[in-house]
């Protein structure tokens, strides 16, 4: 019903936030939830999606001590990178007090100023992130990036960093796109949420999956027109484009594996060199 795999009633559904490192320090996009959810989630996060969602809070799970199990300091993330404002994706910002903070303009207008529907008051949580002194906005008016508008050169990040916005699921969602120099890496945070959205051939999702998309979209023609253009990407593109959403435990799992074994044989190669 949900996630497509899990076969008892629960469904199981990730919140990824993706570390790159770079020569100028580490990068974070999007956030999952931070310390402060997990620790004391209300008033932070609404009981509405806290019931709705069923979230299972584990502090070993957050970007923090994820970063930090990874031999890292909190202060080496340097930037984060924000697919969009919701609680689910904004909650560990201010657990990397040193980071600047990029988003779509349009986004942060609206988590600040359009709560006023049972569900942005709900979906957007100021106290997440309202002590972050270090904000970069972006217009995004005129750039290209394959067939989408991109926002090139943010303030601070090397120049393989773009933002693809992707509106619809929110008024400023957002893709991050990654060149690696062997191929694209592109977060299309909650612009699809079930990986067969993304079958070139015979797009499909499940009916849960369905049926919250349509309850926090904001605007369904540029949802699916976006969907449309990303599934025309990833034709075009094949291999050289490794495409992911933010809820899809499945993809998230693949990812991890693929990349364990590619940071191996790294490692492998400068021991042996
Ligand atoms: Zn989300």
């Amino acid at each position: 019903m949900f996630d497509g795999a899990s076969k008892g009633p629960l469904a199981k559904l990730s919140c990824a936030a993706q570390l790159i490192e770079t020569d100028d320090g580490l990068v974070l996009i999007d956030t999952g939830y931070g310390v402060a959810d997990v620790r004391d989630p209300h008033p932070r996060l609404s009981r509405t999606f806290h019931a709705m969602l069923n979230i299972r809070f584990r502090m070993e799970e957050t970007a923090l001590h994820q970063v930090k199990a990874l031999g890292f300091s909190p202060s080496d993330v340097r930037h984060i990178i924000l697919t969009h404002l919701d609680f689910d994706h904004a909650g560990g910002i201010e657990d990397f007090p040193n980071a600047r903070v990029h988003v779509m303009e349009l986004e942060k207008d609206a988590a600040e100023r359009r709560r006023r529907s049972f569900v942005t008051r709900r979906r957007y949580r100021p106290v997440q992130w309202d002590d972050v002194r270090d904000w970069r906005t972006y217009a995004g008016k005129g750039e290209k990036w394959l067939r989408f508008d991109a926002v090139r050169d943010l303030d601070g990040l090397p120049p393989e960093f773009l933002i693809v916005p992707l509106p619809g699921h929110t008024w400023g969602h957002a893709g991050v796109a990654v060149d690696t120099g062997v191929g694209w890496i592109l977060n299309a945070g909650d612009a699809y949420f079930y990986r067969g959205e993304m079958d070139i051939k015979r797009p499909h999702c499940t009916p849960g999956l369905r049926a919250y998309q349509t309850l926090m979209e904001v605007d369904r023609g540029k949802r699916l027109a976006n969907q449309e253009r990303l599934r025309d990407l990833k034709r075009e593109q094949g291999g050289k484009l490794t495409l992911f959403c933010s809820h899809d435990a499945i993809e998230l799992e693949t990812l991890q594996a693929a990349n364990n074994q590619s940071s191996r044989a790294y490692s492998d190669e400068h021991l042996a060199s």
